[in-house]
């Protein structure tokens, strides 16, 4: 049994996790990759949030998990920007700042046109 020790919050987004930190993190997941749930053990691992900071993650140690570097680069990343892309893509479309990429298709309720069950067609 251990003392429990008060949690590690970072001061801001891009205070590095101390090495006591990162060695806690190592030992709450047993040295265990987050992704691929190998065990970890050459030094190439990092410490992940597992919420993306990008994606509202806090930089606080409850939000970290060690993972192999390789996953990082193969899986967390992609995935990390993926769910930023595609929350950003809602927001925009919900505050109307996303430009529409091509010409509405004519008769449909982007177009201005409202097109009449028998035939002829009249503005919106
Ligand atoms: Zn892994």
């Amino acid at each position: 049994m251990s003392r429990s020790v008060p949690e590690w919050i970072g001061k801001t987004d891009d205070t590095p996790v101390p090495p006591h930190v990162r060695l806690r993190v190592f030992d709450r997941f047993k040295g265990i990759c987050g992704i691929c749930t190998v065990k970890i053990r050459a030094k190439r691992w990092t410490c992940d949030h597992r919420v993306a900071l990008c994606n509202g993650g806090e930089n606080r140690e409850s939000n970290l998990w060690p993972i192999h570097e390789a996953c990082d680069r193969s899986v967390k990343t992609p995935a990390d920007v993926a769910l930023r892309a595609a929350n950003d893509k809602v927001r925009m479309r919900h505050l109307g700042i996303k430009k529409r990429k091509r010409r509405p298709m004519p008769g449909s309720r982007d177009s201005g046109i409202k097109m009449k069950i028998g035939g002829g067609w009249e503005r919106r």
